[in-house]
């Protein structure tokens, strides 16, 4: 297929080009029928492209994984139990029947 040049904006092809190559994305995700979405990381608001049900870039990712595997048993038992009252508090007390 030839390639009109002309209808090309350049900047926001360079840009888009960039974000798919940066480190905040996911390049596995990419051979996937929804692998390749630009998204916008929930943790340091950086573009990144990745499957579209990604919310946080890859770098974040690596850090979150890092903190997790720092934590004792009980202290990821404790984190886990704070995060389910968060939501229970936000969502109502029967929360898992939605899920
Ligand atoms: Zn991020």
């Amino acid at each position: 297929m030839k390639i009109d040049t002309k209808d090309i904006d350049l900047p926001k092809f360079r840009a888009l080009a960039g974000v798919s190559r940066s480190a905040h994305s996911w390049p596995e995700d990419y051979a996937d029928e929804n692998g390749k979405y630009l998204n916008q990381c929930v943790t340091c608001n950086e573009h990144f492209m990745g499957h579209r049900r990604r919310n946080v870039c890859k770098l974040c990712d690596a850090e979150n994984q890092k903190w997790w595997d720092s934590l004792t048993d009980h202290e990821k038992r404790e984190h886990i139990a704070e995060v389910a009252g968060e939501v229970r508090r936000i969502f109502g007390p029967n929360v898992e029947d939605q899920l």
